[in-house]
């Protein structure tokens, strides 16, 4: 993985995540539990793969946009029963 957390719309650098606690799937943690894609943190709130998936202390889910894309977009926050039914709806 490159050393910075990218942009989840350009996939441009958007911080220096070199220094942060990952895990990944398959590794062992501190406890000595292998680490399993339930462990792990969702990002833009899809679910890890099972071959590649990392687990990064309490977060449980994330969104980064960098500065350019942030003046066209927004990180949004929803209860995912919310997000469930608009799929629905969609489909
Ligand atoms: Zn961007």
């Amino acid at each position: 993985m490159a050393d910075y957390r990218l942009c989840d719309v350009c996939d441009g650098k958007a911080f220096y995540d070199s220094n942060l606690d990952y895990e990944f799937v398959g590794q062992s943690s501190c406890g000595g539990e292998k680490i399993t894609p339930d462990d792990c943190t969702r990002v833009v709130g899809e679910p890890p793969t099972e071959f590649f998936g990392y687990k990064l202390q309490y977060l449980g889910d994330w969104a980064v946009l960098c500065k350019n894309c942030a003046k066209t977009h927004k990180c949004v926050i929803v209860p995912l029963q919310d997000a469930q039914s608009g799929e629905e709806k969609r489909g």
